[in-house]
């Protein structure tokens, strides 16, 4: 390659991300290259990259988690970098390790810092270890005995939820409110564990009743170099998964914030952690409680980019290929606050999911608003993948304008051929609860609930 070469960004994912990540090469004067399934030959996005592979069949297995056809797609294409996106191989540790092996350069950090914080249990002990406080719980998996957990559950008090310490996604997890129904839970929760993740390890936490779900974006480079990026409020969910979230969270003292923001670029430093990553905290009673820590970019990104005017992604890649962070701590200052609604192509009732042909699609527009999305009239959403499609961001002053702009953007957008969630979107915006601010992660599911 010569020195006048741009180089080459391979991206590891689809959708929506995958677009995301072609306009941060573009910014940054890489050349994207972006894989894909049979199921998304001939998606629009596609052209938008400099170019684009077949990696494999639809079946995710077969293509976006092939390790071997990835790394060949990038030596096909010259790639030197490679993004995984979010979901798929990003929290990998085997994929981290291939790609390393390979001599090309992860958007993400090394193996060994994602096999540590992919394990929740020896995530929890790195965090306490460098102050940063957790969810009451042991502090290891749980032994195959019914009367030990039984005693650790009483310990901490019921109710208790038992989680997968690989879990990600909103699964592998389960409420329990009394010692009789410990056996059971245990066994079941297990069992998930070792289908969804592979990995049958559980581990207990005292189940808070009423927690917001706030985290800290964190960004950091191969020179030492931590910063956090403010907060994000992603408390409006269901079935443990985001359905709005918004930055910064509202009505919690800045200096708490800052306290547990800096924490966190510590505990980065620490554990000699690079490129982007998230905290998520449960919050309740004015505490912050450790939950997990993402070591990849998150969907909700957005609204941390409206408030702070930074390049997430751009800054992700910077730092992967060496670059010394640009700013300071102190440059880092938020302005207004943002919201971001998930349109996932459901039933805005049922949830069951909607694929198909997008007969016109029209995103919204004007001031403050961002629609990042792959899709366009004519495009198919196909049966294969996670059913988000777009995700319409909202910025403003404050909080009520950036509210008044994003029920004016979802009022706006336009996605025929398929059903979405936007009418739920539309009617949350509206919700008094939501409005007011600071709901807990049970309001959305006790609203739907009510709604029936
Ligand atoms: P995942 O990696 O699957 O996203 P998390 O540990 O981040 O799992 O938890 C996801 C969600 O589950 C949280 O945002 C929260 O809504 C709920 N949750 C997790 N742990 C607890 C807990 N100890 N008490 C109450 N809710 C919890």
């Amino acid at each position: 390659m010569t020195a006048l070469e741009a180089e080459t960004v391979l991206i590891a994912n689809r959708g929506e991300i995958a677009l995301r990540i072609i306009r941060a090469c573009r910014r940054l004067g890489l050349r994207s290259v972006c894989a894909f399934s049979e199921a998304d030959r001939g998606a629009r996005y596609l052209s938008l990259a400099d170019d684009a592979i077949c990696i494999g069949p639809a079946a995710a297995s077969k293509s976006y988690l092939n390790i071997p056809a990835l790394l060949a797609a990038a030596e096909a294409t010259g790639a030197t970098l490679v993004h995984p996106g979010y979901g798929f191989l990003s929290e990998n540790p085997e994929f981290s390790e291939a790609v390393a092996d390979a001599g090309l350069t992860l958007i993400g950090p090394s193996a060994d810092v994602m096999r540590r914080m992919g394990d929740k249990v020896a995530a929890k002990n790195a965090m306490l270890k460098s102050g940063v406080p957790c969810v009451p719980g042991p502090d290891s998996v749980l032994p195959n005995d019914v009367e030990q957990i039984q005693n650790a559950a009483d310990e901490i008090g019921y109710p208790v939820i038992l989680k997968a310490a690989g879990g990600g996604g909103g699964r592998g997890m389960r409420i329990v409110r009394s010692s009789e129904d410990i056996a059971d839970a245990f066994m079941m929760t297990t069992q998930e564990a070792q289908r969804f993740f592979g990995n049958p390890n559980i581990y207990l936490e005292k189940f808070l009743e009423k927690p917001r779900h706030v985290e800290i974006q964190v960004i950091a480079d191969s020179h030492g170099n931590a910063l956090w990026l403010g907060d994000r409020d992603c408390s409006m969910q269901r079935r443990h998964q985001k359905l709005i979230e918004e930055a910064p969270a509202p009505g919690i003292d800045r200096s708490l914030i800052a306290q547990i923001g800096e924490r966190c670029a510590a505990s980065c430093r620490e554990i000699g952690y690079v490129g982007a990553g998230t905290f998520e905290f449960l919050f309740e009673d004015g505490q912050f409680y450790f939950i997990e820590m993402n070591t990849r970019i998150q969907v909700e990104h957005p609204v941390t980019e409206m408030v702070t005017g930074l390049d997430i992604v751009a800054l992700q890649i910077d730092v992967a290929r060496g670059a010394r962070l640009p700013f300071e701590q102190q440059d880092v200052q938020l302005h207004g606050h943002a919201i971001e609604c998930r349109i996932n192509a459901e039933d805005p009732t049922t949830f069951a999911p909607s694929p198909g042909h997008i007969a016109f699609m029209h995103a919204s527009g004007g001031p403050g608003i961002r629609v990042d999305s792959h899709l366009s009239t004519g495009s198919e959403i196909s049966a294969n993948y996670d059913s988000m499609i777009a995700k319409v961001i909202a910025h403003g002053a404050n909080r009520e304008e950036a509210l008044d702009r994003a029920r004016s953007a979802l009022a706006e957008l336009r996605i025929e051929g398929v059903k979405t969630n936007a009418p739920l979107h539309c009617q949350l915006l509206n919700d008094a609860g939501f409005s007011a601010g600071g709901v807990s992660i049970h309001h959305l599911e006790r609203w739907l609930e009510a709604r029936e």
